[in-house]
């Protein structure tokens, strides 16, 4: 029988994913599809998954917090940041994973010597990159516009901040996890504090795809080696799509086909 994939996000009109697994599924002849859910209410999320009778899903902004919640079981490193992008239908049954951060490690193996790296956003994916950057051992620092997110970060003894107490260091790598900038042309935190923070950063990473976001653009003026969000898109696809097929397809082919929908 054919299989049935989605995203659900809001906004969800600008997700790569579904050409991203289309391509596989249609390339590597598994019978399945994949398309896109706008869902405004997180809490619909797990009544929806079922009454469309879908076998996985992935999840985006802002309901990873809600897949986490919508799950019968967590697996992995999912369970330890309580934030789920891959959500699979086993028997009935739904089980939440994390991939955004395993794909941004595949992302920045071209940065060298990483030991120390700022974080700016406090939601789902600055939990999960912030957790897997302790797993090996990189000190971390955390800022955010509000001060309500930060007590993760604290309670693991990060250095965190908001806008108003943020004191600069220097960093190897700065990481904007925010959405700033995805819909719309805002910075990540205010001009003269960013302008400072660049200017004290070896590398600039920006979770967000398919845009030069005016992050981004401030590090391209500033002469600074910057990537956007695309190849921690294909890690994290890739590792999604294993858990779709059931590993049932090879790794190596799957990554080929899903770098191909990139030039579409
Ligand atoms: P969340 O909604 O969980 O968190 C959003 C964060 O952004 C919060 O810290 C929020 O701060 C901050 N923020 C939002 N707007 C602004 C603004 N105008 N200025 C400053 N800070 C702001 O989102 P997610 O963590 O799920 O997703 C964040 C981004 O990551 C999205 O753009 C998403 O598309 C991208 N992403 C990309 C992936 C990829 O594969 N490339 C994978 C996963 C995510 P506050 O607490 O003050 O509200």
């Amino acid at each position: 029988m054919k299989k049935l994939f989605a995203i659900f996000g809001n906004p969800v009109s600008h997700s790569r994913s579904p050409i991203m697994h289309n391509c596989v599924f249609k390339n590597l002849n598994y019978n399945a599809s994949y398309t896109r859910v706008h869902l405004l209410d997180g809490s619909k999320l797990r009544d929806t998954f079922f009454k469309l009778g879908l076998s996985g899903a992935n999840i985006t902004v802002p309901h990873k917090e809600a897949a986490y919640e919508a799950c019968d079981e967590v697996r992995g490193f999912a369970s330890t940041v309580g934030v789920v992008n891959t959500l699979i239908n086993e028997d009935g049954k739904l089980i939440g994973y994390n991939t955004d951060a395993d794909g941004f490690m595949y992302a920045i193996k071209e940065f060298e010597h990483i030991k120390n790296i700022l974080v700016l956003g406090a939601g789902g994916t600055s939990k999960a990159l912030v957790s897997r950057f302790l797993q090996e051992n990189i000190k971390v620092t955390v800022v955010n516009r509000s001060k309500s997110r930060l007590s993760y970060f604290k309670d693991l003894n990060i250095t965190s901040y908001t806008w108003e107490n943020f004191k600069l260091s220097k960093y190897d790598l700065v990481v904007n996890t925010t959405s700033a900038g995805l819909k719309d042309e805002n910075l990540p935190c205010p001009k003269d504090m960013i302008n400072e923070i660049l200017d004290s950063s070896s590398y600039v990473a920006d979770v967000i795809y398919g845009k030069l976001t005016p992050f981004l653009h401030l590090a391209q003026k500033k002469n600074i080696t910057y990537k956007d969000g695309a190849d921690m898109l294909l890690g994290q696809g890739i590792l999604a799509n294993e858990l779709f097929v059931n590993f049932e397809l090879n790794k190596k082919d799957i990554k080929v086909q899903m770098a191909k929908s990139f030039l579409l």
